[in-house]
């Protein structure tokens, strides 16, 4: 799916962007030593910080677009207890870890074009091995849950794209 831009008269893809975040929101408001002492991978994080550890796992959220076959994808981050990290690490490069879970996870990420997304409520779905889970969102009248259930306009899609292509130039 494609769109002509408004902003520099080119053709657009849904497909050629993917806006993702390298991690959780909570990370950008660590002191140096707690980013020290926490984790950060492409998939997983730990955040050591007030005495705590709290576990993510980087997913994708997806939202169908109406009157397409197509859908967009959002990386998003989830916050997991000790109980659920601990399984799905254990079972991290097992096949049969799609049959973990669904695992209750906070939504982390704070995704732009929205209302607050963070400690929205999610399930985390696993996927084989090499596959990020998929994020569920509660469904809720927030405009990100009800986009996920009915699918978002083209028009609300190409205001994304274009954003996506122009807002962020350095
Ligand atoms: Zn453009």
């Amino acid at each position: 799916m494609k769109f002509r831009c408004e902003r520099c008269g080119q053709y657009h893809g849904v497909s050629e962007i993917s806006l993702g975040a390298d991690a959780p929101g909570q990370w950008s408001i660590l002191t140096d030593a707690e980013r020290a002492a926490s984790i950060l991978t492409p998939d997983q994080c730990m955040i050591e910080a007030d005495g705590k550890s709290a576990w993510f796992i980087r997913g994708c959220l997806s939202v169908p677009i109406q009157h397409t076959d197509e859908e967009f994808t959002w990386g998003v981050w989830c916050s997991l207890s000790a109980k659920s990290h601990d399984e799905i690490s254990q079972h991290w490069d097992d096949p049969e870890r799609i049959h973990l879970g669904p695992h209750f996870g906070w939504l982390s990420t704070a995704i732009p074009h929205y209302p607050d997304t963070m400690f929205m409520k999610t399930m985390v779905h696993h996927q084989a091995p090499g596959l990020r889970p998929l994020i569920i969102l509660e469904p809720t009248d927030h405009p990100l849950s009800v986009d996920q259930r009915e699918g978002i306009s083209s028009k609300r899609m190409k205001a994304i794209v274009e954003s996506a292509f122009h807002d962020f130039d350095e």
